[in-house]
This record gives C-alpha cells, structure tokens and sequence, in this order.
C-alpha cells in the first residue's frame, strides 16, 4: 500500500505512486520569493515538503524534486531597486540566505532548482503558444493576457463557483489586471508579460511584444513542464497558492500543452499562524529562523516546532511550543543514549545507523513509520515515538532487539529530518549503567594493582567516549572532551 496524502483537486486521500512505472516520482514545490529571508512559515511549508520526499525515498520510489527560484516579480523589482542594488545582486544574496537557512534546518535540497530569471525565454515561448492557440491576447501596450474564458476547466483546484467566472477580462472599473494577485470574487484575465512600465528600471527583457518581464504565475507552468514532463506526479506549496497562483498555473500549462491532468496531485500545506494570529510585522509576531536562535532555540528545535503540527491544520507558533519542542529533543535524546549504552555504542554511532534511502528496517518503530505513512501525519508519527521509546530502553530486551529497536528509531528520525546530538546546549551528564560498570571495575582492577587490565578498561571507557578522573579515594567518569 503506497503512502496517502490528501489532494485537493479531488479533495480525497490519495496514494502517492509515480505515474509512469519504472520512473521516478516527480514532484514539483513553489520555492521562495527571494527578496527578505523566510519567515518560519515558508520555512515550515519547505519542511513539511521535505518529510514528502523523505517518506516516498524510505518507502522506496526514487524522487525528482524540482523547487524554484521566484526572483522577478514586482517585490523583487521594488525591493532591489530601493535597495540600489541590481536585481541580480538582490535576489543573488536572499537566494544565498535562503539555502544557508535550508541546510541549517537540515532540508534536503532539490535535486533542480530553476531560476525564473535564467528561464525567460521558456516563458515567453509558452506564452507564444498560447496567444497561438487562441488563449491569450495582446493589449496595446504590449502586455499579454490569459484569457480565463477560453479554459473550461478553470476554478476546478480551488472548486469556484462558475457563476462567478462571468465577469473576466476586466475588473468591476473596467480596467485590466495588472496585479498578479486577486481574490476569488474578483476574478479577471490576468498577465502573462508585462509590458515595461519606468517603475521596473532596467529590469525589462525583450520579446515579440516589445520589452517587458514575465507575470509571476507562468514561470511556474514553463518551468515544471520543462523539467518534469507536460504531465506530472505531484505539485505542492502552501494554502495561500492554490488561487489564484495554481488555478492559473493550471490554466496556462493545459491550455499550452493540450494534455490535461497536468499535476497528478496539489499538495497544500496549511499556514502556520503566530501567536494564534497571521504573521505580521507590524505587530511584530513575525519571526524569521535567525530571530529564534537569536533567542537562544536550537536548530533543530525550531525544525521540530515547525513540524509538529499536521500539514492539513494551521499550526500556531508559540514561544512555549519552541520550549516544548526543545524538552521534547532531550528526551529523546536521554532515551537514545540509554539505548546505545545497552548496546555498548555511542553517541557517534547513532547516526551511521540510519538507512536514508529504501528501508524496512523500523524495529519496534514500525507504529511511528505506519502513522507518518497514511496522511503524512507527523504529529502522530511523534507520539508514537513517545509511547515506544520508554518500551525499547526497558532492560532485558535482547542484544539482536535493541540493535534493531536503534536502528528503527535512527530511520525514523532521518525520515523527519532530526539530526540528534547536534548541540552542546543541553548535554547529557547522565552516565549510562553500562559505561558505570565499566568505571568500577577499571577502579577496581588499579586498587587491586592489576594495571595491565585496568589499562584495557580505560581504552574500552575511551572508545565509547568516556575517560575516568582519578582522586585520591575515588575517580569521576566524564565524557572524553569535557
Ligand atoms: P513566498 O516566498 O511568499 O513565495 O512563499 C514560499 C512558500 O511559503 C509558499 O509555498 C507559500 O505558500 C508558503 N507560505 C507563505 N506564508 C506561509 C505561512 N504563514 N505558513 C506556511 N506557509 C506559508
Ligand atoms: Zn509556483
């Protein structure tokens, strides 16, 4: 049974199966808009986007993950240009910022990753085919308009209601749409190239309409197309994009191509609220990652905050939940350290456990592994990983048992992209029974003057990373480096 996630074309539970046999997934995520940094709710949508991909490659499939690069638009234009820098520069910088917020959080990175502005004559050469083929227009300025009325299908992702589609090329005062965003009762036809306005500055690139720049929805129909296929498995990005951005997206790639079904499943995760309010920086409940571990957070405690709540509800940040999430990584941490300890490993050695690609190997994991597989439910898939962990580190399991119990919990934590052991904020001074055991019989064989075989005990404690402090009457075990 493939994994399911919910789709919102057919507002069903789906299994995610490539299309073609034989062939990879080929998914493909709206990317940042790169003209300030992420906020944690992009960041969120990435993170959820990645556990997708985690999950499809540990059940098996082979994934193609496509996310662009959004930089020109008009925030990117106008922030470059108050900023007095080119726009290459500008959204070369966020983009740099962008990836180092990604692998601070442990994002996977997509295996393409387009650029809008490297792809404009993609765009323009689908825009050609679609003023070609009747459904796009040109006005006299030299801009180019989708025309909705032409696309039957159009409002099918976001289920409008036909009724209010009567009302498209222009808006209630007449004029044409020159915002690439609007709302549902307020539909119109809506750009595919802006004709050069002196707003843009030297930002303008020349076509068989004159000089201009593309409108934001169609970088994404070119660009998908381009590199996955006219038809492909799985589109996705947050709540906020499914209208108008992927009707349109939609409208364009179908019309362009001829072939419908253009993305098997529309993958949405829901917004992520602060402070149980929508981000804003006017009152100031707008965070980026640098603001939380300015505040002392771990990264990967921000991770685990922004992944625990389910992709199909909002998830509302707060500082106690960051603090929740922080309590919830040491005790995981403090279990899988007794786990190793009765295995006789290490810290080190618990990373290398992991399978990143195909595995079945889940031990008494397998509950967490099946939660996280029907509806992508990361929420459950932690709880579970609660209920188990007191289960595996009770004494008595056997060496084959807690060998495989470490191996299952180092996977499914791979899956959701939780590196443990990563930070010295909160360091397990707890000594494992194994590593005391260990000390006390080194002690023992010093005072009974066996020194031969209280030296092979000191290298067994520093191979597992402990070292024994010797006093006068007594000694301390620490962690070798402390
Ligand atoms: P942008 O950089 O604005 O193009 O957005 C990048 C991604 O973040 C898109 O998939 C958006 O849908 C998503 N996004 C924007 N705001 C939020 C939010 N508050 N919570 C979750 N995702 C968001
Ligand atoms: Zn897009």
């Amino acid at each position: 049974m493939p994994i399911r996630v919910h789709d919102t074309l057919s507002r069903t539970l789906k299994p995610l199966s490539p299309r073609a046999p034989g062939t990879p997934y080929r998914m493909y995520c709206c990317g940042p808009t790169v003209y300030a940094p992420a906020h944690i709710g992009n960041l969120r949508t990435f993170l959820i986007q990645d556990i997708l991909r985690r999950a499809l490659q540990a059940d098996g499939t082979e994934v193609l993950h496509v996310r662009n690069i959004t930089d020109v638009d008009d925030k990117t234009i106008q922030r470059s240009l108050s900023a007095g820098a080119s726009l290459h520069a500008f959204t070369t910088r966020w983009t740099q910022k962008f990836h180092a917020d990604c692998a601070t959080l442990n994002l996977l990175p997509p295996h393409i990753e387009p650029s809008a502005v490297a792809h404009i004559p993609l765009q323009i050469a689908m825009i050609q085919k679609l003023v070609a083929n009747g459904h796009a227009y040109t006005t006299p300025d030299g801009s180019v308009y989708f025309k909705i009325s032409t696309c039957p299908h159009y409002g099918q992702l976001s289920h409008l209601d036909p009724a209010t589609l009567r009302t498209q090329a222009t808006n209630s005062a007449g004029a044409t749409n020159q915002a690439d965003e609007y709302e549902r009762e307020h539909i119109t036809d809506f750009a595919l190239w802006k004709a050069r306005k002196p707003a843009d500055g030297p930002n303008h690139w020349p076509s068989p309409w004159g000089q201009g720049r593309p409108g934001w929805h169609i970088e994404c129909s070119a660009m998908s197309t381009h590199y996955l296929g006219n038809t492909f498995d799985l589109h996705g990005g947050g709540e906020d994009l499914c209208f108008p951005h992927h009707e349109n997206e939609i409208a364009q790639a179908e019309c362009a191509t001829g072939q419908h079904g253009f993305a098997a499943h529309w993958f949405h995760s829901m917004h992520l609220l602060v402070d149980g309010k929508k981000m804003s920086k006017s009152t100031g409940n707008y965070h980026t990652l640098d603001d939380l571990l300015a505040r002392g957070a771990t990264p990967m405690a921000v991770r685990y905050a922004l992944i625990a709540g389910h992709y199909r509800s909002q998830l509302n940040f707060t500082f106690n939940n960051l603090a929740a999430a922080t309590a919830a990584l040491v005790k995981i941490e403090k279990a899988t350290e007794k786990l190793l300890a009765q295995n006789s490993l290490t810290r080190a050695d618990f990373s290398p456990m992991t399978t990143p690609e195909k595995t079945t190997a889940w031990g008494a994991f397998q509950p967490a592994w099946d939660t996280l597989r029907d509806d992508l439910n990361i929420p459950g898939a932690l709880g579970k990983i609660f209920t188990i962990l007191p289960l595996v580190t009770n004494p008595g399991r056997t060496p084959a048992q807690a060998r495989a119990d470490l191996s299952g919990l180092a996977n499914i934590l791979y899956v959701l992209g939780i590196n443990l052991f990563t930070t010295n904020a909160t360091p397990d001074t707890t000594i494992p029974d194994s590593i005391a055991r260990l000390g006390e019989r080194r002690w023992h064989a010093k005072q009974s003057r066996d020194f031969a075989t209280a030296d092979i005990l000191r290298n067994e404690l520093a191979q597992l990373g402990w070292q024994s402090i010797d006093h006068k009457d007594g000694y301390t075990l620490t962690p070798v480096g402390t």
